[in-house]
């Protein structure tokens, strides 16, 4: 069984998340994973929850006590709705919400807490790659986690693969892959993430070391996500 995990980032509204899911055949052996805006949250779970089908956050706060902290989301309030799995430090809150190695790992602790399973997101830039750094940066951005007795599950996404159509080669997938695992002495998952789609998956998914793929952009059709689901 692979993780094929769909990431809407700031897409979509009622009518097309329920249009989606209607049109999603999920019919496939590997666990879905589905990462919608906040609002839905709530009536995805009621609606579209199933034992292969899991709703998922796409970020949280990492404060875990109730307080001041006007337009944020905890822990608790996605476990109050049934949200099993969260994404954590995707590159774009990375970027935009300026959240750093500390703080993915404070919003990991907080998941874990209401035993909610994070994703939790780290890649290089291209100019980190083109520099030949690409796994120091990456050891950086899981150091934290080391001590960890967890099982992780870590999605490898280049910043340089997000939404551009370019996908690392095989060898550069499996080489962070290992990578992120031997840094572990429990079982660690990675997922691969950027520029997935129904073309590249078969053979993103038979790669060693990779247990299921993060999708963005491709996810929003439902047809080509389901093609990717049983790929
Ligand atoms: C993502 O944003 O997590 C992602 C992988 O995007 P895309 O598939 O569009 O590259």
């Amino acid at each position: 069984m692979k993780i094929i995990a769909a990431n809407f980032k700031m897409n979509g509204d009622r009518e097309f998340i329920d249009n989606w899911f209607q049109n999603f055949n999920a019919d496939t052996e590997n666990l879905v994973i589905v990462g919608l805006p906040p609002i839905y949250l709530e009536s995805s779970v009621q609606n579209f929850n199933k034992s292969n089908i899991k709703i998922a956050g796409q970020n949280v706060s990492k404060f875990n006590n109730p307080g001041a902290y006007t337009g944020q989301m905890s822990s608790a309030m996605l476990n109050d709705v049934g949200v099993e799995f969260c994404i954590v430090g995707h590159s774009e809150a990375r970027e935009h919400l300026c959240e750093d190695n500390e703080s993915v790992y404070e919003k990991y602790n907080c998941l874990k807490s209401f035993s909610i399973t994070p994703i939790v997101c780290i890649g290089e830039s291209l100019e980190v790659r083109e520099a030949n750094n690409h796994l120091h940066f990456i050891s950086d951005q899981i150091e934290k986690f080391s001590t960890n007795e967890d099982k992780i599950i870590f999605a490898y996404e280049p910043i340089w693969a997000i939404g551009s159509g370019l996908v690392p080669t095989q060898e550069e997938i499996e080489e962070m892959s290992s990578h992120i695992k031997s840094y572990f002495s429990q079982q660690v998952t990675v997922l691969y993430g950027g520029s997935v789609n129904s073309k590249n998956s078969s053979e993103i998914l038979n790669m060693n070391n990779i247990d299921g793929v993060l999708v963005g952009g491709a996810s929003l059709n439902a047809e080509e996500f389901a093609n990717i689901a049983q790929s």
